[in-house]
């Protein structure tokens, strides 16, 4: 039985945990962040393909969708959820070339009407003319999730900070934690953003982009948004509780703001956009969470080989929506099963 070192307890870890374990791999966890990890925590949890970069990668979020399925079905209780997303972040000929750019892709897109729109949205306050419906969209709190698969897979998790890699005659051995060394087969680093700061003193400079998110929660709500709304001003989805959550940039996916802003301001912002789209309800902030996305320069995801033997990477934005099929398709890469063409164009050595 190979002994895998998983650097990293987010959504990529937890899923990699569970995919690696389910192939008979002895799966040790070692994160600051045992308990849901970092962005994982702050994220907005949509799980989508409506916002690609290349065909590449909406071919891997789309998968990403049914990788999704796949793991409720195997594990029923996870927390996701498939509402769908009403969406109208553009209007006019943008929101149809967005709809005939994803139909061709064959994704599926409902075009709505106002009445259409009031129907499944009654609370909605300013109704657009026309929107789009993308059903296969779900959501998710990538964190409990993490924990979710973290707990299936039965993978041992130790609370520390890895403050280097190991190597003996050119192959990963493990890491050198606060608490002590940790011996493996193979290391896996699903460390978000700490990515690039454990593979650089392997001479192997991982770029990534500056990009804090604010995601808040709002006090419990009565029914008022049954689907993923994405307006051009605020994206919000309501969860079990009834709490709105809502990111506190609009358009998040596309956002390249390297700073927040002030605090109160940003939430006030968010909240003043919430109380416009939901008229007549007392919504009023109750928490929120921050965290840098881990945003590799180009904006895609790196999934592959590392830059020595036995050591692997997964690092990503979009995790929410892809931490379980890269998973499924690096564990099979890594068991050796099979090389994925959805991962050719999102290796580490594109940086090289
Ligand atoms: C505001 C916001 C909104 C988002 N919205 C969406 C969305 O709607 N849809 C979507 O698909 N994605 C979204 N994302 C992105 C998504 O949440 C992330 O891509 C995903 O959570 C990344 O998961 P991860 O496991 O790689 O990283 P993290 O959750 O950051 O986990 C990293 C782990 O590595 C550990 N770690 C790091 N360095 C070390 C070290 N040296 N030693 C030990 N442990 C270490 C940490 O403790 C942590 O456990 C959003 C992100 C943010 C911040």
């Amino acid at each position: 039985m190979a002994h895998t070192l998983i650097i990293g307890a987010g959504v990529v870890g937890a899923s990699l945990a569970h995919e690696l374990a389910a192939r008979g791999d002895q799966v040790t966890i070692v994160a600051t962040h045992p308990n849901g990890g970092v962005a994982s925590a702050a994220s907005f949890g949509w799980l989508n393909a409506s916002y690609y970069l290349s065909e590449a990668h909406y071919h891997l979020r789309h998968e990403g969708l049914a990788a999704h399925r796949r793991l409720t079905e195997r594990l029923p209780g996870l927390p996701t959820t498939w509402p769908g997303c009403l969406w109208f972040e553009a209007t006019g000929d943008a929101q149809e070339e967005t709809a005939t750019g994803l139909s061709a892709l064959g994704y599926k897109v409902e075009c709505l009407t106002k009445r259409d729109i009031a129907a499944r949205l009654p609370a909605l306050g300013p109704m657009p003319e026309t929107a789009l419906f993308f059903p296969e969209e779900g959501a998710a709190d990538p964190a409990d999730l993490a924990r979710a698969l973290i707990a299936a897979s039965g993978a041992k998790v130790i609370h520390a900070t890895v403050q280097s890699l190991t190597e003996a005659q050119g192959k990963a051995t493990g890491a050198l934690t606060d608490s002590g060394p940790i011996l493996a087969d193979r290391v896996v680093i699903a460390a978000g953003t700490g990515t690039a700061g454990l593979l650089r003193p392997l001479g192997y400079e991982l770029p990534m982009l500056k990009r804090p998110g604010l995601t808040i929660a709002t006090n419990p709500q009565p029914p008022i948004c049954p689907v993923i709304l994405a307006t051009p001003v605020q994206e919000v989805r309501q969860d079990a509780e009834g709490r709105l959550i809502a990111p506190a940039a609009a358009d998040h996916q596309s956002d390249t703001a390297e700073a927040l802003g002030s605090f109160p301001v940003v939430v006030n912002a968010t909240l003043t956009r919430l109380r416009t789209l939901f008229p007549g309800h007392e919504i009023h902030f109750a928490r929120q969470a921050m965290a840098l996305r881990p945003v590799p320069q180009d904006g895609l995801p790196v999934a592959g080989p590392g830059p020595i033997p036995g050591l692997w990477i997964a690092v990503m934005h979009s995790g929410a929506t892809l931490a379980p099929v890269v998973a499924e398709l690096l564990a099979a890469e890594i068991h050796e099963e099979a090389e994925s063409p959805l991962l050719q164009d999102f290796r580490p050595a594109r940086f090289a």
